[in-house]
């Protein structure tokens, strides 16, 4: 339980609600700042304004997935009040109160760092980083089912990069029966490909093995379809770039072409905002629980 731990939550869209949801459940006193046009309450929870947060007794700020913009500036989907977190703030609360974002930039790492408060990015740790990937696999199907006239079954997918999203779509097309190539650059990951079924070939093979491609499914973030590679694929191809933007695909190129390529960035939260919250809410919770046990044992509570 998180009895009497005060935490901010502030700003943040659908996800959010799963975040607050369980620290609520949890017993934490939970400040939400950005929800007042949110219909329902939550138990334990109160609705505040930013300049009502009382940041000396916060014992843990929550902030959206994209943390601020790259002025402080902190997104409220469920509100109209302009919000900018700022290392003054930062610095009002205890030392031990932890910041936790999905990602980050220059800002918050700036403003954390002279407040000397641990900014925890969830996006970067890989128990999140995998179980946002199941959510990935599934809004990358929609998004070729919408895009192609042709089944999952028998097409030729390839897959670029074998990391925690690369993986799992790799994974889960082949079940659907797809004939799945996945292309990396480590040798332990091309041993990996060959392990799980897939066709393996080194990526700077790439336009070598893209000529039968169906649908090319891209996890990489830096420019590996480029007009070379574009060059080589046939016409009816579809390119579904889940890299982060800008995406690892030369977009000016494949239009040129007449290929069509689209760059999905964000699926958990348009496919599954209920799962993908929870996926952060229980991660989250489990983090505050390990904090407040160390600080406990530290103190000798
Ligand atoms: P990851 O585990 O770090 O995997 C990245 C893969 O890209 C690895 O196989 C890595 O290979 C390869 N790679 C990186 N830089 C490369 C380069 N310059 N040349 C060749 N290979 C390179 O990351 P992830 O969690 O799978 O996420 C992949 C991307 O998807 C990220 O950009 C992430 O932000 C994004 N993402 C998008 C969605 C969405 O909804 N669209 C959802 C989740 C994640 P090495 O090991 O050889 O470096």
């Amino acid at each position: 339980m998180l009895t009497n731990l005060h935490i901010a939550v502030i700003g943040g869209d659908a996800r959010q609600l799963e975040v607050i949801r369980k620290l609520s459940e949890m017993d934490a006193v939970v400040s939400l700042v950005g929800f007042e046009q949110l219909d329902h309450g939550f138990t334990g929870a109160k609705k505040k304004h930013y300049d009502e947060l009382n940041f000396n007794e916060m014992d843990a700020i929550v902030l959206p997935v994209s943390g601020t913009n790259p002025s402080g500036q902190v997104d409220t989907v469920f509100s109209n009040e302009s919000i900018t977190l700022t290392e003054e703030a930062l610095k009002q609360t205890p030392p031990h109160c932890t910041i936790y974002s999905g990602i980050s930039n220059d800002y918050l790492e700036q403003i954390t760092k002279k407040a000397k408060r641990t900014l925890v990015k969830l996006f970067e740790r890989d128990d999140v980083a995998i179980y946002n990937s199941i959510p990935t696999v599934e809004g990358t199907i929609m998004m070729v089912i919408q895009h192609t006239d042709i089944t999952i079954h028998g097409s030729n997918v390839m897959v670029l990069g074998l990391g925690r999203v690369g993986m799992s779509v790799a994974r889960v097309f082949h079940a659907l029966g797809a004939k799945v190539k996945v292309g990396a650059r480590k040798p332990e990951h091309i041993a990996r490909i060959t392990e799980m079924g897939f066709i393996p070939f080194q990526l700077y093979q790439l336009k070598d093995h893209v000529a039968n491609t169906d649908v090319c499914i891209n996890t990489i973030p830096a420019l590996v379809i480029d007009a070379s590679v574009i060059a080589k694929m046939p016409s009816h191809a579809l390119i579904v770039d889940l890299a982060s933007k800008p995406g690892g695909t030369d977009f000016r190129y494949a239009e040129k072409r007449g290929i069509k390529a689209l760059l999905a960035p964000g699926l958990p939260g348009i496919v599954a905002p209920k799962t993908a919250g929870k996926i952060i809410a229980n991660v989250l919770s489990q983090l505050l629980m390990n904090d407040l046990a160390a600080r406990k044992e530290k103190n000798g509570s």
